[in-house]
């Protein structure tokens, strides 16, 4: 039995250490070295090789390095070979951080006063106490939930949105296309946690803000592809969205001169929100190796029919 690590080698450098202390009974291998591959039972990476069946004809599990699968072709993978994405808890708390730090630069104003230190101009903007904002959470899954926890310590009004419904405490749960335009309507602050699917692929468009107040602005750390880049500037550029901050984009890296660089509305990060952390990451995929050898459920199991 053997593990293969296919993603950046200085991470695999990392996991290499761990998995040495941590199960030293698993070789470790970092692609290009595959070791005998016959022997591979478990793979994580953040893109497969397209001859997986060929490469590893043994493979049991394969661990999506990052927290989502949309980065490859998910029915180019084996049909019974089960995929788990890394919903660890560095990655959770990582993206907590960075959505209230979020959050709370739109609630306060943050890209304007910016500006306005740029121009040198000294004016303030009228302080609203969070349990008047209005903060929606697309994705009600581990990212958008934990998020939530942490925003209902601060004060805001919150409501999420997926696609099967769900009762959280606190929170206004809507389900379903047909209640998103309800939700839209009272929200101020939206923040985007969906996995890329054909079903969220381009919903963020003017269509989708055209339902939200006057006013109101985003936080986008889902995947880039849900966003229509020029929709979003054109809501700034008419007033309709006050704000944005924008973690993901299509394509990345964003390319030199695209607008959302100089933006004085847009707050703009490299994909960065959160990051797979290799201590937590090896304590879940060892987790879910044991899980697996005795036909516990897995954690962070992909639904492939889902696709997320
Ligand atoms: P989960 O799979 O745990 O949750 C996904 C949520 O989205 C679920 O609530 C699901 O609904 C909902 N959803 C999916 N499709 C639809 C739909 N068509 N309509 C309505 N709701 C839908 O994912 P995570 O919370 O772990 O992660 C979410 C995403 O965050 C990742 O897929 C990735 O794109 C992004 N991410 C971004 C990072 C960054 O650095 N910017 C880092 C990590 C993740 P239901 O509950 O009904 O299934």
């Amino acid at each position: 039995m053997a593990f293969v690590y296919k993603a950046d080698p200085v991470r695999g450098a990392e996991w290499a250490r761990l998995f040495a202390a941590k199960a030293p009974d698993i070789p470790f291998h970092i692609w290009p070295d595959t070791g005998n591959a016959d022997r591979v039972r478990y793979l994580a990476a953040w893109m497969p090789p397209q001859d997986i069946e060929r490469q590893f004809p043994n493979l049991e599990l394969f661990f999506s390095t990052g927290a989502g699968v949309d980065q490859f072709d998910l029915a180019a993978l084996p049909p019974e070979l089960p995929v788990v994405r890394m919903a660890e808890p560095g990655v959770v708390a990582g993206m907590v951080e960075y959505a209230t730090m979020a959050v709370l630069a739109l609630h306060r104003d943050l890209p304007a006063y910016i500006r306005q230190q740029r121009e040198g101009r000294w004016a303030a903007h009228r302080v609203y106490p969070a349990s008047k904002r209005r903060v929606s959470v697309l994705g009600l899954g581990v990212l958008g939930c934990a998020v939530l926890d942490q925003l209902r310590t601060l004060g805001f009004q919150l409501a999420g949105w997926s696609r099967t419904r769900r009762e959280i405490e606190g929170v206004t749960c809507y389900a379903g296309q047909e209640e998103l335009p309800t939700m839209l309507a009272s929200t101020d602050i939206l923040v985007c946690l969906l996995p890329l699917t054909p079903e969220t692929r381009g919903m963020l468009d003017g269509a989708l803000f055209q339902h939200l107040p006057r006013g109101a602005s985003l936080v986008h750390v889902g995947r880039g592809a849900h966003l229509d880049h020029q929709a979003l500037l054109d809501a700034l550029e008419t007033g309709w969205l006050s704000g944005a901050v924008v973690d993901v984009t299509d394509p990345e890296p964003l390319p030199a001169g695209h607008a959302f660089w100089s933006h004085p509305k847009i707050l703009l990060t490299p994909h960065i929100a959160s990051m797979t952390q290799p201590e937590t990451a090896v304590e879940l995929v060892l987790d879910n190796i044991r899980r697996h050898e005795v036909g516990a459920p897995l954690i962070g199991l992909v639904d492939r029919a889902r696709g997320y």
